[in-house]
């Protein structure tokens, strides 16, 4: 199969709808074409400022204008931070994922001490990953420099069911975000939420944007919602295994070489459930008893899963080299950090 190809909607939606059990034999037959199908890469994900974010993501409990259980708690500190690396090194983790409540970065002291985080973290031999919202190129390159391996952030659906999620920001600077990042040089992480009220186009449309970058994202993380008590999307169902494996088999068919990560969702997932997904192509896991701010199960249940399907962790940089730091991520230019608001404010009506 060509590694590049432009795909339709139609193409999708035709892939999508195989019959599930030849959907998964496609999806693991292209996933041993380019993957260890015993291997899979352990990433923790710490929230290092926590709530209070003035994005208004219907799913998010961290959106200071919901009222939900989520505690504020400011910028980590770098010890705390080095402790917890050390802690998902030990358990087994390759890549350590930070993430901060922030709709942009700014270039103040707190970006600094983020710079640092990430080079501490580098040093400890782990990949390094953050998502802290919309970035311009020079902060980009600047994280570059600290030693970051990759940078999250998900296109989350279509653009058209977008502003009924999202109304303070536009898909556009998602998308300016992901090519400030590309130039850096990081890698992209970058993928989508199910089970939002969305239709299967619209996931199906935010994996065709995907496939569209060059290169493709170096990994993909596939949530399944978890409503959380206070937030918009409260009271969404639960997604069903079975779309969750779809959309995973699809995911590794069309982006063949990228990880894809079996990302939140997986408490409400059995190990067998967990297994289908592994089968049709998931090759990464968020692992630690929480993914920012909501429940995930724990190591030692997910290790127990690994011994019983007979996985491994990945080593950390199988899939590219280890990032050197370079002293210039300490100098810091004056510029002008700008990030559209949409026009139209037509959020959270469903
Ligand atoms: S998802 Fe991120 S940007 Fe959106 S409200 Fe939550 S913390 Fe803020």
């Amino acid at each position: 199969m060509e590694f590049y190809r432009d795909y339709s909607l139609e193409e999708l939606l035709e892939i999508y709808n195989t019959p599930l059990l030849e959907l998964i034999y496609r999806a693991a037959t292209v996933h041993r074409q380019y993957h260890d199908p015993a291997e899979v890469q352990i990433s923790t994900l710490i929230s290092i400022k926590t709530g209070g974010c003035p994005e208004d993501c219907a799913y998010c409990p961290q959106a200071a204008r919901y009222h939900t259980a989520v505690e504020k708690h400011d910028l980590l500190t770098v010890e705390e931070v080095k402790e917890a690396a050390i802690k998902a090194k030990n358990a087994g983790a390759s890549r350590l994922c930070m993430g901060a409540a922030w709709r942009n970065v700014r270039n103040n002291d707190d970006f600094d001490q983020v710079l640092e985080m990430v080079r501490v973290v580098n040093e400890l031999g782990m990949e390094v990953c953050c998502t802290l919202g919309m970035i311009t190129e020079h902060q980009a390159k600047r994280l570059a420099d600290a030693g970051l391996y990759a940078y999250n952030h998900n296109l989350d659906t279509s653009v058209e069911y977008y502003n009924k999620i999202i109304s303070t920001r536009t898909y556009d600077d998602r998308l300016k975000t992901l090519n400030n990042v590309a130039k850096a040089g990081v890698h992209i992480c970058s993928g989508g939420i199910i089970g939002m009220g969305e239709s299967v186009e619209d996931r199906l449309k935010m994996l065709l944007h995907l496939t569209r970058l060059r290169p493709h994202p170096h990994s993909v993380p596939i949530n399944a919602l978890v409503p959380v008590e206070g937030t918009p999307l409260q009271d969404q169902p639960i997604v069903s295994t079975w779309e969750m494996v779809r959309m995973i088999a699809t995911t590794r068919i069309v982006l063949p070489k990228s990880q894809v990560r079996l990302s939140a969702g997986r408490l409400f997932m059995s190990q067998e459930a967990q297994a289908l997904c592994f089968m049709a192509g998931a090759n990464s896991i968020f692992a630690g008893d929480k993914l920012l701010t909501t429940g995930n199960p724990s190591f030692e249940k997910d290790m127990e899963m690994f011994q019983s399907l007979g996985l491994k962790p990945q080593p950390p940089f199988k899939h590219g080299p280890k990032p050197e730091v370079k002293e210039t991520y300490k100098v810091k230019i004056q510029e002008k950090v700008k990030w559209d608001r949409p026009k139209l404010n037509n959020v959270n009506q469903n």
